[in-house]
């Protein structure tokens, strides 16, 4: 491995959305560049301008930002270097390491074909000769030399391909405009890319693009070619195995730090520790714990580390992040005191949730309005015998505790006291105070229900219980 400080880079086609294994690459990118002090580069690859679309790079760029993926230096568009990868295909066309192909669509059809039935990679006839000076539209092929070409890939091991193997490649169309693989290899160098982390599909390409290197006599960056993420079943990720994009997990309620921690252990293994903080991560991560094999998907154990990284964050952070979730459960804005009531409730909500969706749920509770809806199987506690007169009893009791002693161990000794008093088993006062409070939805502990409902929400859904019976 040398030592030069590395530059990375992320390099997405902005045909679609920041898929989760393009957001893994470019993670182990960003990774890789913050472990060893370098730059982390971003490159949006839209040279193929009819499958590029500027909603597709916003989404990637959106994608990023969520994840907190910034990058150094500015952002490069691929399209922009046009000029300078043509330069490129002159030079090497005057240096011999490439040609002017006038073959027609037919004579090249004929002649891959040719190429094809004799086993061999494709070749023009035009590789060799001088003659060709007329004005026809040609290409610029690359002339692939004899030899073998090698790689030491830091997660593949050693490669090897013959070079009679590769095709001489089309670098710039007949229209003038260069193909991905010389913009590739032109920008990567332009960049001061050293090191190039990227899917395992693109191992071959390595191969192609380090004889066009070495033809211009550029240092050659080291490669990590990465195995491709798998489904839960190990087969190739797809539709099927649900969301692709990173904003479909970010929908789904994931936090980006859970994320990007889930997204670090796929494929990356550190003895046994699975959460890292952030700190951490930079600190821990090589290309030598890259597994060889693809890894897979598992959304059990994503939830898992998503809800570490829940508990983790700190309130204001997390409310932030939940906003939205806490919104569309409340059906609007929250307002000034179910903010408070959230806040307050924040220890108690985080251990139960793995995801914001399920903060959602559990925070449910706290966004209903007065008078509660307590209908069906929840108002069954109130309909009890005695159970309204005893929410009266109770409410009068927490009446004497005042605002600012209003805590969960005070509540809970007003909750025992009267328990004792009125020679009751404790269910038969906490389910209906519970069903009074909450009408059904997920809540934790009684005390810590009314602390964090506030003692005037306490008390105001407490009295709307006992004044009214809820219908049989
Ligand atoms: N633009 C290519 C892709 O999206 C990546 C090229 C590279 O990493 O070299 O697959």
């Amino acid at each position: 491995m040398s030592q030069k400080t590395p530059v990375t880079r992320f390099a997405p086609s902005p045909t679609g959305f920041l898929h989760i294994g393009g957001a893994r690459t470019a993670l182990f990118n960003y990774l890789y560049a913050k472990r060893h002090g370098g730059a982390f580069r971003l490159r949006v690859e839209d040279t193929d301008r009819a499958r590029s679309t500027d909603v597709a790079t916003q989404a990637i760029l959106d994608g990023m930002e969520w994840l907190g993926l910034s990058y150094d230096g500015d952002l490069v568009y691929q399209s922009q270097n046009a000029d300078r990868h043509v330069e490129v295909a002159q030079t090497m066309l005057g240096n011999g390491h490439a040609y002017k192909c006038y073959l027609t669509t037919e004579e090249l059809a004929a002649a891959r074909e040719k190429s094809r039935d004799a086993g061999q990679a494709f070749r023009s006839p035009f590789r060799d000769s001088k003659a060709a000076q007329n004005s026809e539209p040609y290409v610029i092929r690359f002339k692939v030399p004899t030899g073998q070409t090698k790689i030491s890939d830091q997660v593949q091991g050693d490669i090897k391909w013959e070079n009679e193997d590769f095709d001489d490649l089309v670098l710039l169309r007949a229209d003038g405009t260069p193909t991905y693989m010389l913009a590739v290899i032109v920008d990567d160098h332009d960049m001061g890319v050293t090191h190039i982390i990227r899917g395992d599909d693109h191992l071959i390409n390595a191969g192609r693009q380090k004889i066009m290197i070495e033809a211009m006599g550029w240092d050659v960056p080291d490669y990590a070619h990465v195995p491709l993420i798998h489904g839960p079943d190990g087969k190739k990720l797809s539709k099927r195995h649900g969301a692709l994009g990173a904003d479909a997990y970010r929908d789904m309620g994931y936090v980006a730090s859970g994320l990007r921690n889930y997204l670090m252990k796929l494929g990356w293994s550190h003895g046994d520790q699975e959460i890292f903080t952030d700190a951490e991560a930079v600190e821990a991560f090589n290309l030598e714990g890259i597994v060889k094999s693809p890894a897979r998907l598992d959304f059990d154990k994503m939830a898992y580390v998503n809800g570490q990284h829940i508990q983790m964050m700190d309130d204001a952070e997390l409310l932030k992040a939940a906003l939205p979730f806490l919104t569309e459960v409340n059906g609007g804005e929250l307002g000034d005191a179910k903010t408070a009531r959230i806040t307050s409730a924040m220890d108690e909500l985080k251990p139960r949730s793995k995801t914001l969706i399920e903060m959602g749920e559990q925070a449910q509770y706290l966004l209903l309005n007065r008078p509660l809806e307590i209908t069906g199987k929840a108002a069954k506690p109130l309909r009890r015998e005695g159970a309204t007169d005893l929410i009266a009893a109770l409410t009068l009791k927490l009446k004497a505790l005042e605002d600012t002693d209003w805590s969960a161990d005070a509540i809970q000794m007003i909750l025992d006291q009267f328990v004792a008093d009125n020679d009751i088993g404790f269910g038969k006062i906490g389910q209906p105070v519970r069903a009074a409070l909450t009408a059904g939805h997920k809540s934790p502990d009684l005390s810590q229900v009314l602390t964090a409902l506030g003692r005037e929400e306490t008390l105001g859904r407490l009295t709307d219980a006992s004044a009214h019976n809820p219908e049989g």
